[in-house]
């Protein structure tokens, strides 16, 4: 017999994201009116219920038709949007890579420029956010958790990550939590298991090799995000609500955000995206470099960094989307494929797949019907199918593929898309990001020549370090002048604000499939583009060694590499305020 303890509940949730908040709050007050309400339990990974990384501008349409009454005042850091730019900022460096057409509009843009960046007249209606509101992720799934545990309906459970979900003859049956101090983990056995793992979760994962993909089905699309919260200058003239959306630096394919809450706070980020083919897309420095931009210094100098953190976006949208439900479970948010490229959007649509499956699950509570795919699909499926959600995931499917082909390519494709409701876009194919990396040749080998590439490489291999930072000198990218307030060393970042370290008891969750694989390996992409340094160099030269308590799990590892494995795991809250 197991002396695995196991547990029975009704409905069992992975993942405490917007996804899993929206499924929540739709039923829980529901829930709180019963005689003898079913027990609905979620389990987040992170060791705080406030997970997350992006500094959120969305239009929050699902997430006002939730709170009618919604007070933004009532969610520390949100405000309502009350100005939006769209910059082209330029490279005052002189470092970046721009193509030769990009170099031709840098010319004429720079006829009109102030600190270096062009105010774009006109901001396309599908990348507006108006009437929205500016969040802090963390912030704001911190809230919706308050409002959750006031009903007394669900349970939160915070440090408790998943490991993978049971199946039984083509029915998921609930989920196994993972092994803690030697201890198996808890085997919770549900009626119905929502999937809301997010961008890398495990469970969605080991659902797919399970099930099957739709036919179709292709996640080549990804970005690393990574962010600041800033405390600005006191002085600083920008009020709550202000949004820029940049495009143009660092490099023309990493686009940012700058995005001011109340409280002198903003939040300021960059997306590395799959279909930037530098072998060494390290993020932090490339942020560093965006928030020295002189536009943006303007008022992010004398600030003070306040946290960091990294995560992974999915940006194969309804591409990426994989079967929605089947017998015992349903999958909601960005695994599901719910995020919205073209508008750039992924809180409000991740929302709003829980709340349609929130409602569907009341209707089948109603009906006494089980949680079958069948019924599932009449419900939740239906519903999404008919949603604002799913028409404007079809006008996005095919709006960033022109990015495949180079960043004015990109876009030409995405105003195209946008203009025509996704009738007109351009073809390409959608290579996975390892397929597309170049190698250091091939990418440096017009700015550095060979012999010295080989050189660094040594150089790097001999004393133990990454390759970014001296290929980024080399190509004339300024030295960051660390002043311990906003410039800080990536290590440093990890320290402050957040709390980054793995929680005791829990086994790797990032490891190496072929060690073998990886002492041949010459690219080493996993160690040039780990968000939180946590794959570094080995001391003999071997496979790189994986530390769990610098990892933010941003899940950057894994999209880069299929030598990776990334698997369910605590810690890697970055900080509240993320
Ligand atoms: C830097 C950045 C900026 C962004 N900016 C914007 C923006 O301006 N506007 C916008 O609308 N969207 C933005 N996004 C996208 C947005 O954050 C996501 O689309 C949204 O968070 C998706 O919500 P979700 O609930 O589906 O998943 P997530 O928010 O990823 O939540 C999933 C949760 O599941 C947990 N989990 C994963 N695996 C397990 C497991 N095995 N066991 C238990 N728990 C698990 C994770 O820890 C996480 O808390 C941004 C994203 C980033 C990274
Ligand atoms: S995981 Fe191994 S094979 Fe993959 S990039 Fe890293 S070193 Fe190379
Ligand atoms: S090891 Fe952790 S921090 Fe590094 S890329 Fe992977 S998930 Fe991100």
């Amino acid at each position: 017999m197991s002396d695995r303890p196991a547990m029975e509940v009704d409905i069992v949730c992975v993942g405490f994201g917007p996804a899993t908040g929206g499924f929540l709050h739709t039923i829980a007050p529901r829930l709180a009116e019963m005689e003898a309400p079913p027990t609905v339990i979620c389990y987040e990974r992170a060791d705080g219920l406030a997970f997350g990384v992006s500094g959120v501008a969305t239009r929050a349409r699902g997430i006002r038709a939730s709170f009618p009454e919604l007070d933004p005042s009532q969610i520390p850091m949100a405000a309502p949007i009350h100005e939006e730019k769209l910059l082209y900022l330029l490279d005052p460096t002189g470092a970046s890579r721009r193509s030769v057409p990009v170099r031709m509009l840098d010319a004429i843009a720079g006829l009109a420029h102030d600190n270096h960046a062009v105010e774009l007249p006109w901001i396309p209606g599908f990348l507006r956010k108006d009437g929205g509101l500016v969040l802090s992720i963390g912030q704001f799934n911190q809230w919706v958790s308050e409002q959750l545990m006031m009903t007394g309906a669900v349970q939160v459970w915070p440090g408790m990550p998943v490991a993978e979900p049971l199946i039984e003859k083509g029915a998921v049956l609930g989920v196994r939590l993972a092994d803690q101090n030697g201890e198996p983990g808890m085997d919770i056995r549900a009626a119905l298991t929502v999937v809301a793992d997010g961008p890398v979760g495990p469970v969605g994962r080991r659902l797919d090799e399970h099930f099957g993909v739709p036919p179709g089905f292709e996640r080549n699309d990804w970005a690393v995000g990574s962010k600041m919260v800033v405390e600005l200058p006191s002085d600083c003239p920008l009020a709550p609500g202000t949004v820029f959306h940049t495009i143009g630096f660092p490099e023309p394919d990493i686009f940012g955000f700058f995005y001011v809450h109340p409280g002198n706070l903003a939040s300021v980020g960059i997306f590395v995206p799959s279909w930037f083919d530098s072998p060494v897309r390290t993020s932090y420095r490339y942020l560093q470099h965006y928030m020295m931009h002189p536009f943006l210094w303007q008022y992010l100098k004398r600030g003070k960094l306040r946290s960091w953190g990294a995560k992974s976006l999915q940006e194969s949208g309804r591409r990426g989307e994989p079967w929605l439900v089947g017998d015992g479970y349903a999958r909601i948010g960005e695994g599901s494929g719910s995020t919205n490229v073209l508008s750039g959007s992924g809180v409000d649509e991740a929302w709003s797949t829980g709340v349609q499956l929130g409602e569907s699950v009341l209707d089948l509570m109603r009906e006494k019907s089980p949680y079958t795919g069948e019924n599932l699909k009449r419900t939740y499926v239906r519903r999404r199918r008919e949603s604002w959600l799913d028409k404007e995931s079809r006008v996005a499917e095919n709006a960033r593929n022109g990015f495949q082909r180079g960043f004015l390519t990109g876009l030409i494709g995405m105003g195209m898309a946008g203009m025509t409701r996704g009738r007109v876009t351009v073809h390409a194919s959608r290579r996975a990001s390892q397929d597309r990396v170049r190698s250091m040749e091939e990418y440096f080998g017009r700015r550095i020549p060979q012999p010295e590439i080989s050189r660094i490489e040594k150089q790097c291999h001999t004393d133990g370090v990454p390759l970014h930072d001296r290929l980024m000198d080399r190509l004339g990218w300024p030295p960051i002048p660390f002043d311990g307030e906003m410039l800080v060393s990536h290590q440093d970042a990890l320290l402050i604000g957040g709390k980054v370290q793995g929680a005791a008891g829990f086994g790797d969750h990032v490891w190496f499939v072929d060690r073998e694989m990886c002492e041949l390996c010459r690219r080493r992409i996993c160690l040039e583009m780990c968000s939180g340094e946590a794959i570094a160099p080995a001391k003999d030269g071997g496979a790189p060694v994986f530390d769990r308590e610098k990892c933010v799990h941003c899940g950057a590892c894994l999209w880069n590499c299929d030598n990776i494995q990334f698997a369910a795991g605590g810690g890697g809250l970055h900080s509240a305020e993320n």
